[in-house]
This record gives structure tokens, C-alpha cells and sequence, in this order.
């Protein structure tokens, strides 16, 4: 099994619905995101997916979020925009901006840190 994974940042304002903390009030994080593919085979090039495609799909999603305050914007209007939410929309996101491969290879994961030491990850 072959790995390979993209990092991108972006920074966005959110406060947690339900939840009673210092996350309950309006504040920012600098969010850095991992999505992470997955597949057994290479293709002729000796890549599993082209990094330079996964970062466009990335950017694509990646910008609709930065500089956004989450919880005005679908689906974190009605949606929590906890890391955990956060890492599932952008694994299907960005899966729907990404071509199928003819290796078969496939988004595995998506890791959100919303600061150096707290992370989610979303595996389908
Ligand atoms: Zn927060």
C-alpha cells in the first residue's frame, strides 16, 4: 500500500453550538489540513497520484473556507464546524474536485489541526 499526502492552511473564525467551553464563544484558528490518499498501485510514472492535482483539488475547497466565519457559511450554518465536521467536508469536497484514477488510488483521510497539539481525522 502506497501513501501520499498534501498539507494547505487557511484561517477561519467559528464557535461550537452545544458545547460549553471557551469554543462555545466567536474566535479564529490558523486550521492546517492533511488529506491523505491511498492505493496499492503506481501508475506508469511511478506515482500513486499526481501532487500537483491533489494541491489544486485542495486549494479549490480551501478557498471557499479561509477567511470565512464558518458558522455563516453551508453546511456549518446548521452543521457544528468542530475539526471533526470540518475534516469530513473536506475529504468529500475535495474528493468530488479530484479525476478517478486508472490505479485506482483514492483519498484515505483527512486530518485537521486547529492548533500545533489538537487534530480530527475523517476516514470513510
Ligand atoms: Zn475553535
Amino acid at each position: 500500500m502506497y501513501e501520499v499526502s498534501v498539507d494547505e492552511t487557511f484561517a477561519a473564525a467559528h464557535n461550537l453550538r452545544n458545547y460549553h467551553g471557551k469554543c462555545e464563544n466567536l474566535h479564529g484558528h490558523n486550521y492546517k489540513v492533511r488529506v491523505t490518499l491511498a492505493g496499492e498501485e503506481l501508475d506508469a510514472a511511478g506515482l500513486l497520484y499526481d501532487f500537483t492535482l491533489v494541491k489544486k483539488a485542495i486549494q479549490t475547497v480551501i478557498r471557499s473556507l479561509d477567511h470565512k466565519y464558518l458558522n455563516e457559511m453551508p453546511p456549518f450554518d446548521s452543521l457544528n464546524p468542530s475539526a471533526e465536521n470540518i475534516a469530513r467536508y473536506i475529504y468529500h469536497e475535495t474528493a468530488k474536485q479530484l479525476p478517478a484514477p486508472a490505479n485506482g488510488s483514492g483519498i484515505a483521510r483527512v486530518t485537521v489541526w486547529e492548533s500545533d497539539t489538537t487534530a480530527a481525522t475523517y476516514t470513510a
